[in-house]
């Protein structure tokens, strides 16, 4: 028979601050050349991916914006809409 272990995680980032917050997420981040990782509830982790870059592969950096120097509005043209 196996004996359950039940361990239930709490956040990492609400324990600094004395609450109690079931962790349901992880945050990795990098540290000394190793990528590390803290349990977090979901709310830090938002908090979290809002302040630094996320290191996943889907992350890209963001493209600047195309400023149109005509002042012409509601006539915008995409480049690359290619529907049809
Ligand atoms: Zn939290």
């Amino acid at each position: 028979m196996v004996t359950e272990v039940f361990t239930r995680k709490y956040c990492d980032p609400h324990a600094v601050r004395d609450e109690k917050v079931e962790a349901t997420e992880v945050i990795q981040f990098a540290w000394d050349g190793t990528v590390r990782e803290v349990d977090s509830c979901e709310e830090c982790k938002k908090e979290y991916e809002t302040q630094f870059e996320p290191l996943v592969d889907y992350s890209r950096p963001v493209k600047k914006r195309r400023v149109t120097k005509k002042t012409e509005d509601s006539a915008a043209s995409g480049d690359e809409s290619a529907e049809g």
